[in-house]
């Protein structure tokens, strides 16, 4: 048992690896019953039309209602998802449960500000053989038309696998479906690539926004993203907007959407009601 010198260290540092790996271990185990019991559960976070105010969208984002640890982020189980392939079933819930909500959304108020719900996609949700057609009987089934699903998926998978990818992408545009590229910025398209891409809209990472007001650099880089993506007619949000000077040098530039913390956190469908109620009072 004993291994020399380096016990010690081993020693101190194994029992938070063990701890880890348990812990991941469970979660995994815990998953499958999660699904069948339907404990991952959507909430909305708003986006914002920065000319006008109003809540052009919102975005669902999962979370895991956990019988004994409360409610859990992605951030506790998405990777472990992700290696399982649980992911698979997770995405195609969430997809439900936001088509079916935001039917409701319209149903009850047809001249509601909002347009259209934001649903993120794992590549492996996407590579699934079929995905087309599950996306179109989700549709289906939840009276929604194509138009109200924007499918957000990362800029690895536009670049990887391309062929079979674009095919399935340039399917759902067809539809009338559109597609916005998450996290722009944190992965590797060059900006000649973009004009090619089968998307619609870009989501410029928090971190560039981040800086916007302290540097002069990140204000150039995304003053440059917003004006290209106007001449390749793509829309673009602005994600992680904490304060109203982030908020208002967007606006200036012309970014046409934002999200963040300034308007909302992620929020259970009845604050979204009322959030988006609040807002078309306060401009009237
Ligand atoms: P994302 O799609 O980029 O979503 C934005 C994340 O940033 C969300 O975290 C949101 O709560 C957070 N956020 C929004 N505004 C602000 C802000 O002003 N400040 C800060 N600090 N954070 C802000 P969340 O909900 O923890 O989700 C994390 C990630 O998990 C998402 O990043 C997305 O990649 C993934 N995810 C969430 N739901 C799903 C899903 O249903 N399927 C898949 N495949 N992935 C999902
Ligand atoms: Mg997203
Ligand atoms: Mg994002
Ligand atoms: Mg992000």
């Amino acid at each position: 048992q004993a291994k020399g010198g380096d016990k010690g260290t081993w020693q101190r540092y194994q029992p938070e690896l063990h701890g880890a790996m348990v812990q991941r271990l469970e979660i995994r185990a815990a998953l499958h019953e999660a699904i069948e019991g339907g404990q991952f559960r959507p909430m909305f976070q708003p986006i914002v039309d920065l000319h006008t105010g109003l809540i052009a969208g919102v975005e669902a984002l999962v979370r895991w209602e956990h019988p004994a640890r409360g409610l859990l982020g992605p951030f506790h189980f998405i990777e472990v998802a992700e290696e399982s392939g649980a992911i698979v079933a997770i995405g195609m819930s969430v997809l439900r449960a936001a088509l079916s909500q935001f039917t409701r959304w319209k149903t009850d108020d047809p001249s509601t500000s909002l347009r259209y719900v934001s649903v993120n996609v794992s590549a492996r949700q996407f590579r699934t053989p079929g995905f087309v057609d599950q996306v179109r009987e989700a549709l289906a089934e939840a009276g929604a038309r194509p138009e109200w699903l924007l499918l957000e998926i990362t800029e690895s998978l536009v670049l990887r696998d391309a062929d079979q990818v674009w095919d399935d992408l340039r399917a759902l545009r067809a539809m009338g479906i559109r597609i916005a590229i998450d996290d722009f910025g944190t992965g590797y398209s060059s900006l000649s690539y973009l004009r090619q891409m089968p998307v619609d809209v870009l989501k410029l990472d928090k971190s560039f926004i981040d800086d916007i007001l302290s540097s002069d650099q990140q204000h150039t880089m995304v003053d440059t993203i917003v004006t290209l993506a106007r001449n390749l007619d793509l829309a673009v949000v602005a994600e992680g907007i904490e304060d109203a000077g982030q908020r208002d040098a967007l606006a200036r530039m012309g970014c046409p959407y934002g999200q963040g913390y300034l308007f909302s956190k992620p929020v259970w469908p009845g604050e979204i009601t009322e959030l988006v109620r609040g807002v078309l009072t306060d401009i009237h």
